[in-house]
């Protein structure tokens, strides 16, 4: 069975305000964000955020796209009560990027995914179904905060042989842009796919509206069975729309497939053609953040750190600004990038805590307190446990050297017959004396130190 699959991948972009009005992106409670622009008013006029053009020509480098010198804006015409005024602002003509390719690796190799446009248009408002989905709910919600939000649509040829290719694109996509802070991942439905699935070289059936990975994997799934199925029984796939529905595990028939031109698009009157100049492009390009693989090639280079631990560094949001400023400070780089990553690391997410709330300064008074043994391993990770969740951390409770000191002065008193063996030169008299010291100080600090310090002590 051959499988071909093309992608439609929603991105939201990261703004502080909507595509074409100034009300904020982001909200807590559903339509206190809304203005006469984003609920259609008639007569109101949208104006293009330009923040929106800057990610939209990023995302459009990061999938090698060509940018067009010039796009413009259409109208989608169609009525759905997601939609005020009836259309949706979108490009359809001329779209701010087409011809690109993004490469995947999957388990049959490095695979080139054709980028057929990419294109700038609004979302519509977000429907909500009180009592399960559109099929059992009798009523629904409307929340306008989402209407307006700027949305990039990634359109691929449909170049996808299998479902794992599909699945590996999506998530590199999304790993991608969120670590250039395109997205905001912490953002509910920041990427939504819908999907063209076909067998065989029968018709396309698509999929809508889903919703994050999880997602897509089960809908794809379920969709590619059906096919099969029908196909294995001498039945026709008919072209249609399709959604998956979560009760039934299987793909719903919404619609005929409708074709572009049942939308009666007609250009956007209210807003002129969008001129991106090479200039703007180069000044982007400038802007732009390092890639994530060239970031984790120098981690290697620079700081001899292992791919593994670079990986992490990198991919870990705020994690790599965190080790380039602690690194400046602190030159021990294995140490610095094992504690970042094992026990810091763990902590954070065990107390659901983000790298931003550890102070720098902290972690590296405990990092000078591990390399100068000041305190051993153990108790660091109890330290590091105790430093996360209470936001404190605590290096002289644990550990006093003086207490040590003390302790050794104490067993060298009290066992003269042993350091006169040991000056006598029986090594064995030294493991006894560290024995008591240890008994002494409650296992509390390390025997190469307690071993350094008594020699120190016995020499002079
Ligand atoms: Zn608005």
């Amino acid at each position: 069975m051959k499988v071909k699959i093309g992608l439609e991948t929603h991105i939201e972009l990261k703004t502080e305000s909507k595509l074409f009005c100034s009300c904020n992106a982001s909200s807590e409670k559903p339509n206190e964000r809304t203005c006469y622009v984003c609920l259609g008013f008639p007569g109101s006029k949208p104006q293009l955020n330009e923040k929106v053009v800057e990610l939209a020509v990023q995302t459009a480098l990061l999938v090698n796209c060509k940018i067009n010198e010039c796009s413009e804006f259409a109208r989608k015409t169609y009525f759905y009560p997601d939609l005020a005024k009836s259309f949706q602002i979108t490009q359809y003509e001329k779209p701010i990027a087409q011809e690109g390719f993004f490469e995947v690796l999957s388990k049959s190799g490095k695979k080139r995914i054709r980028i057929r446009r990419i294109q700038i248009e609004e979302d519509p408002a977000k429907t909500i179904y009180p009592q399960g989905n559109i099929s059992t709910s009798s009523y629904v919600y409307l929340d306008y905060n989402r209407s307006g939000i700027p949305l990039c649509e990634i359109v691929t040829e449909p170049d996808f042989e299998s479902l794992e290719e599909a699945l590996v694109y999506t998530k590199n996509l999304f790993d991608l842009f969120n670590y250039m802070d395109i997205i905001d991942a912490t953002r509910d439905g920041v990427l939504r796919t819908d999907a063209n699935v076909s067998i065989d070289g029968g018709e396309r059936v698509e999929l809508k509206n889903i919703s994050g990975s999880d997602a897509l994997e089960k809908s794809l799934k379920a969709e590619i069975n059906r096919q099969a199925s029908l196909k294995s029984a001498g039945k026709i796939i008919p072209r249609e729309t399709r959604v998956y529905s979560e009760e039934t595990g299987t793909t719903i028939k919404m619609r005929e497939k409708e074709g572009e031109e049942d939308y009666g698009y007609i250009t956007e009157p209210d807003l002129p053609i969008l001129y991106v100049p090479q200039e703007f492009i180069d000044h982007i390009k400038k802007s732009m953040k390092r890639l994530p693989e060239e970031e984790v090639a120098l981690l290697k280079k620079n700081y001899s750190l292992s791919p593994h631990a670079a990986e992490i560094i990198v991919y870990q949001k705020g994690m790599l600004e965190f080790f380039l400023t602690a690194s400046r400070n602190f030159k021990n780089y294995e140490l610095l990038s094992r504690w970042l990553i094992n026990d810091l690391l763990k902590s954070l997410n065990w107390n659901n805590k983000q790298i931003s709330s550890i102070r720098i300064n902290d972690f590296l008074e405990f990092l000078r307190a591990l390399e100068s043994d000041k305190i051993n391993e153990r108790q660091g990770k109890e330290l590091i446990k105790e430093f996360v969740s209470t936001g404190k951390l605590k290096l002289d409770h644990v550990s006093d050297l003086s207490e040590l000191d003390g302790a050794i002065v104490q067993t060298l008193t009290e066992n003269k017959k042993a350091v006169e063996e040991y000056r006598a030169g029986k090594t064995k008299a030294l493991e006894f004396l560290i024995g008591q010291i240890i008994r002494k100080t409650k296992a509390k600090f390390k025997v190469d130190l307690i071993r350094q310090k008594v020699q120190d002590r016995l020499k002079g």
